[in-house]
């Protein structure tokens, strides 16, 4: 199949992409988070073709896109206050809403679930596409199931190119990791996925939010099934063993050091994820940098472009710092420890 490559800067461009939609076909295109691989949420042929371009397992929901809350109660069977508030807060922006789904989502849109993820994204690209198409889009990350999520569309390309009709190119994305994820089917409502829509900013709307035990680093030997499908998963991994280093800056530092050195005297090559304030600490390994640590939004913002790179740059192991967990820094780390396969090393 040859996949069509277009700027997202002309009506054409849009027009071509919203047929496709329309025909059950597959575009990928970008949104304030990350680029989506979308399709029509409620065809469940069009959701078939996206998990296979995906190599998505089928039991992982994919997330509805709409262009205007009110296509809310469309795809919800009902929708509580508290939805509408969040909405009025938040959307469009990065909060995808877990709700119990209507009778017109297909199962295979939900993963056989009885519920729905919804989001109205923020991005002028996305919106325009949706309401071009007057289709509801499913939409998951735009990468190969596993893979670091695509935030350009050089990613979308690199994965996609020959598997999907069509790639809308609209430069890098904003915030660069995935929405946060809250299932308002419980009494309190649950985080099953932190992004950059804290706990803190739900909870200030909402009241009381918990997270989902089973997503948190510490539990990770219990064996809990996570309440999000997709999260029990590895995820966003580069091709080579990826581990975290935590601990005192200086001595996180001398740790990898030494590590880079220990690993040229076995002809092995490290990579090392760090920030600009740290770049200079690390001698003989293939630095990264990340972003600042002043600006956690840069950090967010850079991530999988950096996982990605590694696998161009073929190195045998990579070491990470451990990033702040501030607000943000939790989706940040939850991303980085889930790429990690949770291989954490404490100095
Ligand atoms: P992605 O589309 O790749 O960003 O992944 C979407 C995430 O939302 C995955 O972790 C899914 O498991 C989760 N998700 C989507 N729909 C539901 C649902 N109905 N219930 C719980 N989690 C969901
Ligand atoms: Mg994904």
């Amino acid at each position: 199949m040859e996949t069509k490559v277009r700027k997202a800067d002309s009506e054409e461009s849009f027009q071509e992409a919203a047929r496709i939609l329309q025909q059950g076909g597959l575009v990928a295109f970008p949104t304030e988070t990350v680029y989506g691989l979308g399709g029509n949420a409620l065809d469940e042929e069009a959701a078939k073709k996206i998990y296979a371009a995906k190599g998505r397992p089928s039991d992982n929901p994919l997330i509805v896109h709409i262009a205007k809350k009110e296509a809310l109660s469309i795809l919800a069977e009902y929708v509580p206050k508290r939805a509408w508030v969040l909405a009025e807060h938040f959307w469009p922006g990065p909060l995808t809403m877990i709700l119990p789904k209507s009778k017109r989502v297909p199962y295979g849109t939900t993963g056989g679930l009885e519920t729905v993820a919804v989001r109205m994204p923020n991005h002028p690209v996305a919106l325009r596409l949706i309401q071009e198409s007057g289709i509801y889009v499913a939409a998951p990350s735009a990468n190969i199931s596993g893979r670091p999520s695509g935030t350009m569309a050089e990613h979308v390309i690199e994965d996609f190119e020959g598997r999907i009709d069509m790639i809308l190119d609209g430069g890098m994305v904003k915030v660069g990791i995935e929405s946060t994820v809250l299932d308002l089917t419980e009494e309190v409502p649950v985080i099953l996925r932190p992004g950059c829509i804290t706990k803190e900013m739900l909870e200030e709307v909402l009241g009381e939010v918990v997270t989902d035990q089973a997503i948190l680093p510490q539990n990770q030997d219990k064996h809990l099934p996570p309440k999000a499908p997709g999260m029990k998963y590895k995820h966003y991994a580069p091709k080579a063993e990826l581990t975290i280093v935590t601990g005192e800056a200086g001595r996180v530092q001398q740790t990898i050091n030494k590590l880079i050195t220990d690993n040229l005297e076995k002809g092995l090559k490290t990579g090392v994820i760090t920030t600009i304030e740290n770049q200079q600490m690390y001698i003989g390994g293939v630095v990264q940098c990340i972003g600042s640590k002043e600006e956690t939004g840069t950090i967010a913002r850079g991530l999988y472009k950096v996982l990605r790179e590694f696998d161009h740059l073929q190195v045998d192991c990579i070491y990470a710092e451990s990033f702040v967990e501030d607000s943000m820094g939790e989706a940040i780390m939850n991303r980085l420890q889930k790429a990690a396969g949770y291989s954490i090393l404490e100095v």
